[in-house]
């Protein structure tokens, strides 16, 4: 017998909070299904030091302002996973853990949202599953000859480990940059990218991402054109650990290899570098692999969306993926942001179908 609900959220992160937060203030009969055994999301698995690159205050999900941590202007993951375990309780936000949803369908009135432990029938879903899940490291010539260590971000949790090692650290962003601040304490690294990396300036931190964010989303609402934001002001944020790698001249970035060997990575001029470990900080895809039996068409990976409501079947709302889902809505304030509008939208929805009886 099938649990029923006006909306399924899949996925209790941020971005899953932040819609139960609107679902609860719209009245609407709802669950928050979430894989993991405690609250927290993705922030529960990040590696030891990291920190938001934005205040608390900046970073606030719907009704409630995350509280500073004492002593610190850039609040760390722990106190991230804090702020999101009480804002469940906060909010008494029913999420059931840990449940696992392996499939949605499409069952003609409804959508069948079948866990690894019960079945749910929705009007919507809303997939806040975010990206954690599907890490995404690129195929190179001789992957599996190499004799080191290979590690995905979603793996790293400290420096201490890389000791005296020669590491080579692969990617571009924001992770990249702040794991080789720190593992370059510790080993001698060498940093690999595909394009030159672009860098913050200094000044810029999640504060002006923030603004910047902001400002794009009241000119969206205007119908003004956008002016793309913060990408022409570079992709990494300058936090405190990155500034000092610069200080210490380990910020310079060689061209990306062109295969791996037994013993380390090489170039197709010739040259060669031996190295005890590869960390591939190459990102992370959506994880969107229980929408499957929706068999929607995909365009690079991402599910086609108006907002956050897929194209091809309006019944499905998707959430905090990244722009393409709405502007920084893979960040705390932008998923808060997309959550209202999509749970707005949701509300017409049903209000049209019941005008429609
Ligand atoms: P998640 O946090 O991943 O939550 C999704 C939840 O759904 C997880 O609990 C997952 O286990 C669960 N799930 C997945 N699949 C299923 C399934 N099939 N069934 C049930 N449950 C499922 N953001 C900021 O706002 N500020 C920052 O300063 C910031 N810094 C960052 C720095 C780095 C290096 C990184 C990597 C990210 C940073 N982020 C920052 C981004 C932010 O951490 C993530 O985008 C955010 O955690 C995504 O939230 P989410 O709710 O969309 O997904």
């Amino acid at each position: 017998m099938a649990d029923v609900r006006d909306v399924v959220v899949i996925g209790g992160g941020q971005a899953g909070l932040a819609a139960g937060y609107f679902l609860r203030r719209a009245k609407l009969d709802f669950v928050i299904l979430d894989d993991q055994p405690e609250p927290g999301g993705a922030w529960r698995h990040y590696w030891d030091s990291l920190r938001l690159f934005s205040p608390a205050e900046y970073s606030p999900l719907p009704g409630w302002w995350m509280p500073r941590q004492p002593g610190e202007e850039f609040p760390t993951g722990d106190h991230v996973v804090g702020y999101l375990a009480d804002y469940e309780k906060r909010y008494q936000l029913p999420v059931r853990r840990p449940v696992r949803v392996e499939g949605v369908h499409d069952v003609g009135a409804w959508l069948a949202v079948q866990t690894d432990q019960e079945l749910w029938r929705a009007g919507i879903v809303i997939s806040a599953t975010g990206t954690w899940d599907a890490p995404h490291v690129p195929s190179y010539p001789g992957q599996s000859a190499f004799s080191g260590r290979q590690l995905h971000t979603d793996s790293y949790r400290s420096p201490k480990e890389f000791s005296g090692q020669r590491v080579v650290v692969v990617g571009g962003g924001n992770s990249a940059a702040q794991i080789l601040a720190e593992v370059s304490t510790v080993a001698e690294t060498t940093w690999v990218t595909r394009r030159p990396p672009r860098f913050m300036p200094d000044d810029v931190d999640g504060r002006v991402l923030f603004d910047v964010a902001t400002q794009r989303e009241t000119a969206r609402r205007a119908g003004v054109p956008d002016t793309g934001g913060t990408r022409s002001l570079g992709d990494i944020v300058m936090v405190p650990s990155v500034l000092d790698a610069r200080e210490r001249g380990v910020l310079h970035a060689e061209p990306m290899f062109d295969r791996l060997t037994e013993h380390g990575v090489a170039w197709d001029d010739g040259h060669g570098l031996a190295c005890d470990a590869i960390i591939w900080c190459t990102g992370f895809r959506p994880a969107l692999r229980h929408l499957a039996p929706l068999q929607l068409r995909t365009e690079d990976g991402v599910v086609p969306t108006d907002g956050a409501r897929s194209v091809q079947e309006p019944r499905l709302h998707l959430l905090g993926y990244g722009d393409w889902t709405g502007w920084a809505s893979a960040t705390l304030v932008g998923a808060a942001r997309t959550a209202k509008s999509a749970v707005a939208e949701i509300l017409e929805q049903f209000e049209s179908d019941e005008a429609a009886v």
